[in-house]
């Protein structure tokens, strides 16, 4: 029979073999540390949306839309791997978002920035 071991001190476990822990405590802790993982990467990406998104709401300024070079955002700050959802136009463009603020990419490295209000 394979020793099962406990998922958060690696101590061999004794008795029923559904036990994933040797008592609470070893449980506890390492669902609090799951949790607090969670929470970290979750601070983290929703710092980088926000960060995002204002970086795009400083670029679009007043207008309805604007070009940037992808260089001058990620000189800002800008984060391409986080978004909030795409939209598809009916020309056949994909625009990521990061809530209310849009992105296109363009050609030679330009993106236009958008603000909501794109569908049809
Ligand atoms: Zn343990």
């Amino acid at each position: 029979m394979e020793d099962k071991v406990c998922l958060e001190c690696e101590n061999p476990i004794k008795g029923r073999s559904d036990k994933r822990f040797c008592d609470d405590a070893c449980r506890n802790a390492y669902n609090n540390r799951r949790n607090s993982d969670h929470n970290n990467l979750t601070r983290k990406i929703n710092n980088a949306l926000r960060k995002n998104s204002r970086i795009l709401e400083e670029v679009l300024g007043n207008e309805k839309m604007t070009k940037i070079q992808g260089e001058a955002l990620r000189k800002k700050g800008f984060n391409f791997e986080y978004h909030t959802h795409h939209l598809h136009t009916s020309k056949g463009q994909t625009y990521l978002f990061i809530y209310e603020y849009g992105y296109l990419p363009l050609e030679s490295n330009q993106y236009l920035i958008v603000k909501n209000k794109l569908e049809k």
